[in-house]
């Protein structure tokens, strides 16, 4: 069988200029990065209206290993394309973290990839690397600001921005900085966070021009000075070197899947203490160019798709048309309590435990989204006919079609029989709506996602977190959308509770303002946002040979 970058390298791309073409977007607009890779003109998609129908690619709660969500969108698209509908994919770009730890790229798999996936994978077009510097100036600015003097009262052990680097590094999770003496500066406790979980990705992604990029990064609170109140990045007067920083990252790249069907890659926030979507100026052009925009949001319906729609959706004023919600046999078994090592083998009773997560999340799409869903199997060769049938009946009873998906082994072929269900869907009535109102306070929004996106019992607040929600509700920001970090694995915030657990109560042990990006991060249990290696990391299956050809990068 072929790996992921042989399939990738045996297709020969089309010159950028040719996908542009198909979009009737010109030359003049596309900024080349060689010959496959394009950024695009950022005032394209101003004043043309977002004609196409979008829909939103989720998944049930997922297993470790990811469960298809961006190889079934490239796929789709593709079989979307094929059916003569033009077809514009928007997804996230990779980080290097991933790539070089457990989970690898994020470029799909199979015969439902977007290419040149060793360039997505690695630098891309430098989005990465300029937010990243981005991100450090606004660092290296308050480091600074408090050695030459601290005008601005910063206390030091109040620091809430962190540095950052593209790397899963827990080395750098926390350390103490400007050792050394008086000239470099005053020593403090610092750490770093991995660049995707920076605010500076999730602001990119949900600014919509350069002037809404620069306000949004002066709005970043940074720290706390001696009195408690907050410092924000436009006190240090960075917001303007930060933007010019980001000047070429802020336009989307445009690529092509293995069936030269035109994707839209731009900004990958973390899907925890940000809102997981690729940017909203991807996802507009991609509505503005196609008659039809795929899309992805990160982890299960329950983070993912309840961000894409209370938190992007609403900033970007979009009405997704229909919701695909991939699952799999196996992850199914899985949240049905089997182990990993046994989820090749029919196993129906597992099964059947594990279909809850599916029908719930079908549910919140239907019932509190008032969106039209259908369910794609992503087909593993280990997959029976019984199991299949038994997934059938159970979405089927819920009203719900269920298409089976073989792009990873296919390509567009595979994925037919998805694309007419989602064409069917999208003449189906739909009512969009969001599971919470902005104007609720703080603690009604986060019990209302509890109750009815988890379906949990109740939430409670640690004593630190009903601190931080006086204080943030005092400082005027609690009319803000809601960011919950919570584990991916469950509905709970425990990773253990697989399946659809009831009778559960959240506990919130912190929250934080993401005021650039204009959200407040709601804390449920110790989240990572500096990844470690694992003990075997893919890096180290990965090799470049004397020619250039790559090997092991998946
Ligand atoms: P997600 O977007 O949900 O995280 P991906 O689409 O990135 O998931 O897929 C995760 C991994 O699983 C990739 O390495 C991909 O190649 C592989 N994969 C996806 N679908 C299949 C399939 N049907 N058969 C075998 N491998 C698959
Ligand atoms: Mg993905």
């Amino acid at each position: 069988m072929k790996t992921d970058i042989e399939i990738a390298n045996s297709v020969t791309p089309q010159p950028i200029e040719k996908i542009a073409e198909q979009l009737n977007i010109s030359k003049e607009d596309l900024y080349l990065y060689g010959p496959y890779k394009a950024k695009l003109n950022l005032s394209l998609a101003e004043n043309r209206p977002s004609k196409g129908k979008l829909i939103l690619v989720t998944a049930i709660n997922p297993t470790p290993a990811g469960e298809g969500k961006t190889t079934t969108t490239v796929g789709l698209g593709d079989a979307l394309a094929k059916a003569g509908h033009r077809t514009v994919i928007a997804l996230r770009e990779p980080s290097l973290g991933p790539v070089f730890g457990i989970k690898g790229g994020a470029t799909g798999g199979g015969y439902a990839q977007v290419i040149p996936m060793e360039d997505i994978n690695l630098h891309f077009t430098g989005d990465m690397h300029a937010i990243t510097a981005a991100n450090n100036l606004l660092a290296a600015a308050i480091d600074n600001h408090i050695h030459q003097g601290n005008a601005l009262g910063i206390d030091p052990r109040r620091i809430i921005w962190k540095r950052c680097l593209d790397m899963n590094d827990r080395a750098l999770r926390k350390i103490v900085c400007s050792l050394g003496g008086p000239t470099n500066g005053m020593p403090r406790e610092e750490g770093f966070d991995i660049t995707v979980a920076s605010e500076v990705m999730a602001i990119l992604c949900l600014a919509k021009d350069l002037e809404d990029l620069k306000t949004r990064l002066g709005r970043i609170v940074v720290a706390e000075n001696f009195s408690g109140d907050y410092v924000l990045a436009k006190d240090l007067e960075v917001q303007g070197a930060m933007a010019m920083l980001l000047k070429d990252a802020l336009k989307p790249n445009l690529v092509q899947t293995l069936e030269h069907t035109p994707a839209i890659i731009h900004g990958g926030p973390f899907a925890n203490i940000a809102h997981g979507c690729n940017s909203v100026t991807a996802t507009k052009m991609a509505l503005a160019f196609g008659d039809i925009a795929v899309t992805e949001a990160g982890f299960g319906a329950d983070l993912g798709a309840e961000k894409f729609f209370d938190i992007k959706c609403r900033y970007a004023g979009l009405t997704p048309d229909a919701v695909v919600v991939v699952a799999t046999v196996r992850a199914l078994k899985y949240n049905g309590g089997l182990p990993k090592s046994e989820l090749e083998a029919e196993n129906l009773p597992a099964l059947e435990k594990g279909l809850p997560n599916l029908l719930r999340h079908l549910d919140n799409i239907q019932n509190v989204y008032g969106l039209p869903a259908v369910v794609a199997i992503n087909r593993f060769p280990t997959d029976t006919e019984a199991e299949i049938n038994l997934i059938r009946k159970a979405c089927e009873r819920q009203g719900v079609e269920v298409a089976l998906s073989e792009v990873w082994a296919k390509g567009s072929a595979g994925g037919a029989e998805l694309a007419k269900a989602v064409l069917s869907l999208l003449q189906a009535p739909r009512d969009f709506r969001y599971a919470y109102q902005l104007e609720a306070p703080i603690e009604v929004k986060i019990r209302e996602l509890v109750q009815k996106i988890y379906h949990g019992r109740d939430v409670t607040f640690s004593k630190t977190a009903q601190n931080a929600i006086a204080h943030l509700t005092a400082a005027g920001y609690a009319h803000l959308p809601i960011c919950m970090a919570k584990t991916q694995y469950s509905f709970s915030d425990d990773a253990t509770q697989l399946g659809a657990p009831e009778g559960f109560t959240v506990t919130v042990q912190d929250l934080h303002v993401s005021a650039g990006a204009g959200f407040i991060v709601v804390l449920c249990g110790n989240i990572l946002t500096m990844p470690g290696l694992p003990k075997k990391p893919a890096a180290n299956q990965m090799d470049i040979a004397a020619d250039g050809t790559i090997t092991g990068l998946f």
